[in-house]
C-alpha cells in the first residue's frame, strides 16, 4: 500500500516552566504525515484499506468500496476519503445530520476526493452499527468493506500500534494523547512497554467507559495498570471550547510554533502543560504528547480565530 506517509518528526519544546519543574516535553507530529492524510487517522485505517484492497476478494466481496461513518467536522471521514482516492476504492461516507445547503469545508474535501455522502438523521445515525442499518447499507450501496465510525474496531487498534513503529519510545517515561473512540489509546497501550506512563485525555464529556472499550479494541490487554486518564479537560464537551482554550492554543503557536485543532490536540496539551503546573508529572519526566493531527478542523473556525 503505498499513500507516501512521511516518517513523523519529533519536536522537542522549550519553556521556563519546564525548566523549573524539570521535566522535558516533545511533541511527536503526526500531524505531518501527510498534506491531507495527517494524525492518527491514516495509522487506524491501515488494515482496512489493506483488506479492501486484497485483490482475491476485490471484485466480489467488498467491491473495492469502503464505506464508512462520521459527523460534518469529521477528521476520520476526511482521511478516509483521501486514502481511498488515492488507492483508487470507491468510498461512501455516511454522515450524521441533515444535508446544509452551504455544506462544510470538511464534507466539500471529502466530494471532491470522491467519496458518495448520504445523509441520516441523528437518531437513525445511533443505529449505524446495528446489522439491520448495515444491511440496508449494503442494499443501497452494494457489498462493500464497513469500517466503523473513527475506526473503533481492534483492527482500528491494531493499525494505530503501527504509531510506535514510527519513533524510538525508549527515553520517554510518559506518552500523552487526545482520547476520542480510544482506538489510537488501545494501540498504543498494546504497543509500548509497560513501564512507560500512558496518559489519557478524554475530549468527550463523562467518558467513563475507557475500560470497556479497552477490552473490546485489546482482548488480550492483560492490566492498564500504567494507564492514566486525565479527565478534567474535556472544555464542556466533544467540539465545544471557549476562548480560555483559543487563548492557549495561540500562546502555543506563539511559544512553540506548534499549530492545535480545538477538538483534540489543543485540550490534550492544555491538559499537560496544566498538569505540568500542578505537579502531577515529577521531576524528571520525559513526556511525549502525540499531535494526532485534526488541523483541517479549524477552517470551520471564525476568522482570525487563531493565529496560523
Ligand atoms: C480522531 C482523533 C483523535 C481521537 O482518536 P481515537 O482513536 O478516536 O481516540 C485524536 N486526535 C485527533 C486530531 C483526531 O482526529
Amino acid at each position: 500500500m503505498n499513500l507516501d506517509i512521511l516518517k513523523p518528526p519529533v519536536e522537542k519544546l522549550e519553556d521556563p516552566l519546564f525548566e523549573e519543574k524539570e521535566v522535558n516535553v516533545s511533541v511527536l507530529r503526526l500531524d505531518k504525515v501527510h498534506p491531507v492524510l495527517s494524525g492518527n487517522k491514516i495509522y487506524k485505517l491501515h488494515y482496512f484499506l489493506e483488506e479492501a484492497l486484497q485483490s482475491d476478494n476485490a471484485e466480489e466481496k467488498y467491491n473495492r468500496t469502503v464505506l464508512t461513518f462520521g459527523g460534518i467536522y469529521s477528521n476520520h471521514l476526511a482521511a478516509t476519503a483521501h486514502a481511498c482516492k488515492l488507492l483508487n476504492l470507491k468510498c461512501i461516507g455516511i454522515v450524521r445530520g441533515e444535508r446544509h445547503p452551504k455544506s462544510t469545508h470538511t464534507l466539500k474535501q471529502c466530494e471532491a476526493d470522491g467519496m458518495h455522502l448520504h445523509f441520516v438523521n441523528k437518531l437513525k445515525y445511533q443505529f449505524r452499527d446495528s446489522k439491520g442499518f448495515q444491511d440496508e447499507m449494503i442494499a443501497l450501496f452494494g457489498n462493500c468493506l464497513i469500517v466503523p465510525e473513527g475506526g473503533y474496531h481492534p483492527l482500528g487498534a491494531k493499525g494505530a500500534s503501527l504509531i510506535m513503529d514510527t519513533f524510538n519510545c525508549k527515553k520517554y517515561s510518559h506518552i500523552c494523547m487526545a482520547t476520542g473512540t480510544a482506538t489510537t489509546l488501545a494501540g498504543i497501550l498494546a504497543a509500548v512497554p509497560s513501564s512507560k506512563q500512558i496518559v489519557s485525555i478524554p475530549v468527550l464529556k463523562n467518558m467513563t467507559d475507557i475500560n470497556e472499550r479497552l477490552k473490546y479494541l485489546l482482548p488480550e490487554l492483560e492490566h492498564t495498570d500504567n494507564l492514566q486518564v486525565l479527565d478534567n479537560y474535556y472544555f464542556n464537551g466533544y467540539g465545544k471550547r471557549d476562548d480560555s482554550l483559543f487563548e492557549f492554543m495561540n500562546q502555543c503557536w506563539v511559544n512553540y510554533k506548534l499549530p492545535l485543532d480545538f477538538v483534540y490536540t489543543g485540550k490534550m496539551m492544555y491538559a499537560v502543560i496544566d498538569s505540568i503546573k500542578n505537579n502531577f508529572f515529577k521531576s524528571g519526566s520525559e513526556i511525549l504528547c502525540l499531535h494526532t493531527g485534526g488541523l483541517q478542523g479549524n477552517i470551520s473556525l471564525p476568522l482570525n480565530t487563531l493565529l496560523y
